[in-house]
């Protein structure tokens, strides 16, 4: 089943090449979503067995196995931070001051901070997912990409479907464990970066998404 194409990294991650898999090692594969939906989007499969077909809430009940999920997801947060440095870094606002104070002559005691790309990177997994294979997404938060094609793929990334790995473990009574699914999916859309409500109009937030995403990476 298509549900099952997440398998095949787990299995044999050496058989790709890195436009496809970003590392993998004994315990982790790190791939490219196939259909990003934001500028930069990133899955981290974990290998083991006995966690792999089972649903992200319930795997994520063990502790020891959650703390190593949660360490590998930091080490792939920095690297993806990384990379929106490399594709962006130069446009921001922050690295121009900061290249314009390197080459003051004599250049100031203090430089100012690079910006954190770190800040700009989201964690975590659906409440429903359609693949079958245990995965995590990190992604970069613009939401902005082609591939973004319908309400669903942005609703998912935006509202409460999408649990943030810093929440595990979840509460016993936590909401997100009992996802009204259609109605997270169906909510009226809210821009991630101003917050501003777009009703059901698609077309009109994805343009507002571009403008979003060309102001975000120049901040
Ligand atoms: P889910 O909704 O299950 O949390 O997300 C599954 C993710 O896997 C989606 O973002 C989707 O784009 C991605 N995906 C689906 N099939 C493939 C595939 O064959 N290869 C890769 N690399 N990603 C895939
Ligand atoms: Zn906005």
């Amino acid at each position: 089943s298509v549900r099952d194409g997440l398998g095949a990294y787990i299995a044999k991650p050496e058989t790709y090449g890195p436009d496809v898999v970003v590392y993998h090692n004994e315990d982790f594969v790190a791939i490219h979503d196939m259909f990003p939906k934001s500028s930069l989007h990133l899955l981290l499969l974990p290998r083991d067995q006995t966690k792999t077909r089972i649903h992200p809430f319930d795997a994520f009940e063990d502790a020891e196995f959650l703390a190593k999920v949660k360490a590998e997801t930091r080490t792939l947060r920095k690297l993806a931070a990384g990379e929106l440095r490399r594709k962006y870094g130069k446009d921001s606002a922050q690295e121009q001051a900061r290249q314009a104070a390197l080459s003051a002559d004599p250049p100031p005691n203090e430089l100012p901070q690079g910006r954190d790309w770190e800040e700009d990177i989201v964690v975590g997994v659906h409440a429903v997912p359609s693949m079958n294979h245990l995965h995590v997404h990190v992604l970069s938060v613009d939401r902005y990409s082609e591939r973004l094609k319908h309400r669903k793929h942005y609703n998912s990334f935006s509202t409460p479907f999408f649990v943030p790995i810093e929440d595990f473990p979840l509460a016993e009574d936590d909401v997100r464990r009992y996802p009204t699914e259609e109605g997270y999916l169906k909510r009226d859309f809210t821009c991630w970066r101003c917050g501003r409500g777009f009703g059901n109009r698609f077309a009109e937030l994805k343009q507002h998404l571009e403008q979003e995403f060309k102001e975000w990476k120049k901040l």
